[in-house]
């Protein structure tokens, strides 16, 4: 059920702590970790500890999870010293998504082009 942790979800695994993940902050809603596979010199994902799908759904059933997810970014930002930042939502397999767990990724610490690839 949406909302609930599922047992074959990376990131609900991530953030019932039992998958490893190099934690940057956490909140009673939310955890940022390191990506594994960083795409630039400040890769960080935020996640809801709720599971939904993606970002929009998560945004229609739990706001102010959704809000908070939004905010900790903005904090990720401001402890890793970004000036200018990059943050990304992907939606659908067609748009890179490929974990089906509502996620931003903050990206940082190089030029970053736009539009994007
Ligand atoms: P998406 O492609 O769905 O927008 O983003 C998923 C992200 O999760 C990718 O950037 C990928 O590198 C990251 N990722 C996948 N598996 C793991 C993992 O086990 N640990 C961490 N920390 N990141 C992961
Ligand atoms: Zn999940």
């Amino acid at each position: 059920m949406a909302g609930e942790p599922q047992d074959d979800c990376l990131f609900c695994k991530i953030a019932a702590g039992h998958i490893p993940a190099t934690i940057i902050r956490e909140t009673d809603t939310t955890v940022a970790f390191q990506d594994i596979n960083p795409q630039a010199p400040t890769h960080i994902l935020v996640i809801p500890r709720l599971h939904h799908r993606d970002a929009a759904s998560l945004a229609a059933a739990a706001p102010a999870v959704a809000a908070d997810v939004l905010r900790e970014a903005g904090e990720v930002a401001v402890q890793e010293k970004l000036e200018s930042y990059r943050i990304v939502f992907n939606t659908g397999s067609g748009a890179g998504q490929t974990v089906w767990h509502a996620h931003a990724h903050v990206l940082g610490g190089r030029g970053l082009q736009w539009p994007p690839g």
